[in-house]
């Protein structure tokens, strides 16, 4: 592990970060790329020999990797700070050191969210006066593929109640049909930009809602805010926002383009963050959901512990993994089940 400690000083914040690589059950299709593994790096921040867990996941277009995380990590001096809990003072300082850095910057924030809980003794979720009960479901993901993998996806993902579908390639319908073909429960659907003409975009979407689509997710590309808002406007589904939004100062420009917000640890920064873009985009009565990364069950853990507060969960990026070095939080028959244990819930797996 890579350390940057000031020595001779005891209780004083000290971060360590290591990288690491997810190895993916099925290659990862989007309408625009493919791979096999996620870049993560795994951090824990110590105070008084206790230690809170983070997380950077970096899926290749946010722009991050193994060695700008790294390079960021290495610029902080954390040891200024002697009290964890000045929360928004160290998320200030960390934000401050760079632009960008989105993943980065989460992996401390979950870190210090985690250790505070650990030192309170307390779930974060508890801690914001969540409770667990209010869970949501949390969708589960079908990549784009060949109809006989779509199938064996589908019936492998038999124990959740809502499926989230890409699409954005030349097979929309088909992807659906076979998906139909098997199962009657809700399912989302997900485009990531690959929609682009305005006209088009809106058929499907009243032939999705037919087929017991919930919502559509990032249908045309991140910029193109008029063909977005007029699809919105015309459109029998929900249509929220991925690509098109990272940080709260993203948000209100998107009032009128879309119906909704999918928040993600990776794109905003952290847990701290979160919490505004959802009260913020509450306040401008847009819909909110929470999402994540392939990312081990740390970084899911910490994104669950929002999942009381959104519309949607989707919340699977540890199920896709064959390598997760933590346990923590858990699904139960399609329903997210957040640990009781202190800040994120998670432990290293034997
Ligand atoms: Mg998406």
């Amino acid at each position: 592990m890579t350390t940057t400690q000031i020595p001779g000083f005891k209780k004083r914040l000290s971060l360590r970060f290591k990288p690491f690589e997810l190895q993916l059950k099925y290659p990862f299709n989007l309408a625009s790329s493919s791979r096999t593994t996620t870049p993560v790096l795994l951090t824990e921040l110590e105070f008084d020999g206790v230690v809170g867990y983070g997380e950077a996941s970096m899926p290749p277009y946010l722009g991050e990797s193994h060695e700008s995380v790294t390079r960021f990590l290495q610029q902080l001096d954390l040891g200024q700070f002697q009290d964890p809990f000045q929360l928004e003072e160290i998320l200030a300082y960390v934000d401050g050191c760079a632009e960008g850095n989105t993943a980065a910057k989460a992996s401390v924030d979950i870190a210090l969210h985690d250790l505070l809980g650990k030192l309170q003794g307390e779930a974060c979720y508890a801690s914001w006066k969540l409770r667990a009960a209010d869970a949501p479901e949390t969708s589960f993901t079908i990549g784009i593929d060949d109809e006989s993998i779509v199938r064996q996806k589908v019936t492998e993902a038999a124990a959740y109640k809502i499926l989230k579908i890409k699409l954005g390639r030349s097979n929309d319908k088909e992807m659906i049909q076979v998906v139909r073909s098997m199962t009657d429960v809700p399912i989302s659907v997900d485009a990531n930009q690959g929609w682009t003409d305005r006209i088009a975009a809106l058929e499907m979407t009243c032939w999705l809602k037919e087929q017991g689509v919930l919502f559509v997710e990032q249908p045309m590309a991140k910029d193109d805010l008029d063909s977005t808002a007029w699809l919105t406007e015309n459109s029998p589904l929900p249509i929220i926002a991925d690509e098109s939004i990272q940080r709260l100062s993203d948000l209100e420009k998107l009032k009128g383009v879309f119906s909704g917000v999918n928040i993600k640890l990776m794109k905003c920064s952290g847990l701290n963050e979160a919490r505004k873009l959802i009260d913020r985009a509450r306040a401008l009565d847009m819909k909110v959901m929470i999402g994540c990364m392939t990312e081990t069950s740390c970084a899911v853990s910490a994104a669950a512990q929002l999942s009381p507060l959104v519309d949607w969960a989707d919340l699977d990026g540890n199920l896709l993994i064959t390598n997760d070095p933590f346990e923590g939080v858990r699904v139960e028959d399609g329903k997210i089940k957040l640990p009781a244990d202190p800040g994120i819930g998670v432990r290293l797996r034997q």
